[in-house]
């Protein structure tokens, strides 16, 4: 791969910028020349991450921006790193947004003073111009991630297997104006823009089979992403008409796995949905997360919903009401003790001795009060389980 350093002023890069609104990007700078988001390059998030204002900010007070790269493809170059610092300073001198000066005023370029305005287009911006074949290209800019907002594995997978196969999957999942992102932002973490979507898409289609990395590669000259596109629909209808209410919890669970393993499987959905308000009201659950996955296995595995045991303030008034009515009755303070073998029939435990136990076990809906809490002998309390 053969480098040159370069020097342009931000006037020539940004020279018949424009920038799409719609698909977030800058698109051309120096004449046409340039190419600011080639297919490799992420969407535009430095508008998200608030960091344009920064940019400009660094231009006026001189500092330096950082290195930039350009990929060099015969006459024509494209941006390898540096497309966020270039969009920002576009969208800054073509009026896209404003900065805050120092008395806090909203500012744009055009209502700068023409020395402000002079200082951010004489800027000089370093930049290093490599050649290369695609793939040495391609695989050098997995290595630097050196912008600012470090670029996620997806965004990586995405450059290093560019192609129609990508652009396909990125028109589908990382298009922000997608209709379907509300419905899989309640089941999925992240942002269109950030791949995420695309991400688990991906990762749910893969699940078991093989890597996310060699099916892209498969599929690299591709622009069909339909069994993408169908297994991901799949699994978040499945998980919308499985349960019926969307609560918090929900988004970012592991649904295709879910999917995988209980699809199968009927529900009564409105039963379920009734089953899952009373563990959402039920202050014994602690991992609310785990409700769905615990209903879904048909209320075996409670150690999804991590139980929570009898506080203190509620069983300890209750050790010393046991105790004393057992001492009176001259029995054990254990009631199981009390049906036991002779030597522990009127043996009194003490508090640290004993452990608070559910009278009708949780797992069988037994209630969560007070009521339902009575002390036992460790050894009995253990004993009992099912709890
Ligand atoms: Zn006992």
């Amino acid at each position: 791969m053969k480098t040159t350093l370069a020097e342009y002023t931000v006037k020539e890069i940004i020279e018949g910028f424009v920038y799409n609104q719609l698909e977030g990007k800058g698109l051309h700078g120096l004449n046409g020349r340039l190419t600011i988001q080639p297919e490799y390059q992420r969407a535009f998030i430095y508008a998200e991450a608030n960091r344009e204002g920064g940019v400009i900010d660094s231009l006026l007070k001189g500092y330096p921006l950082g290195l930039i790269y350009f990929n060099v493809v015969g006459d024509l170059l494209e941006v390898l790193d540096g497309q966020q610092r270039i969009t920002s300073i576009g969208r800054f001198v073509t009026g896209k947004f404003a900065i805050q000066d120092e008395n806090g005023m909203e500012q744009f370029f055009h209502g700068l003073a023409k020395d402000q305005q002079d200082r951010i287009l004489e800027s000089k911006l370093l930049v290093y111009e490599c050649e290369g074949a695609e793939t040495e290209i391609k695989t050098w800019f997995k290595i630097i991630n050196i912008a600012g907002i470090p670029l996620k594995e997806q965004e990586l997978l995405n450059a290093v297997y560019s192609g129609p196969f990508v652009n396909a999957g990125k028109a589908v999942f990382s298009n922000s104006l997608n209709a379907n992102k509300q419905k899989w932002s309640s089941y999925v973490k992240g942002t269109a823009s950030r791949q995420d979507y695309w991400e688990r898409a991906l990762q749910w289609v893969t699940r078991g089979k093989q890597t996310v990395e060699s099916y892209m590669s498969d599929h690299r000259a591709s622009a069909d992403i339909t069994e993408v596109k169908t297994y991901f629909e799949t699994v978040i209808d499945w998980a919308s008409s499985t349960f019926l209410t969307i609560e918090d919890e929900m988004c970012g669970l592991e649904w295709g796995r879910l999917y995988e393993t209980y699809h199968a499987k009927a529900y009564n959905v409105t039963d379920l949905d009734a089953r899952v308000r009373e563990l959402y009201g039920d202050p014994f659950v602690k991992n609310r997360r785990g409700i769905f996955e615990f209903m879904l296995g048909g209320e075996q595995d409670y150690k999804l919903l991590d139980v929570r045991v009898f506080d203190v303030s509620v069983s300890r008034p209750i050790y010393e009401k046991q105790t004393a009515e057992a001492k009176a009755a001259g029995k054990s303070n254990c009631p199981l003790c009390v049906m036991g073998p002779l030597n522990n029939q009127t043996k009194i435990w003490k508090f640290d001795e004993m452990d608070a136990d559910h009278v009708t076990a949780w797992t069988k809906h037994g209630g969560t009060d007070p009521s339902n809490c009575q002390m036992l002998c460790k050894t009995h309390n253990r004993s009992k389980g099912n709890r």
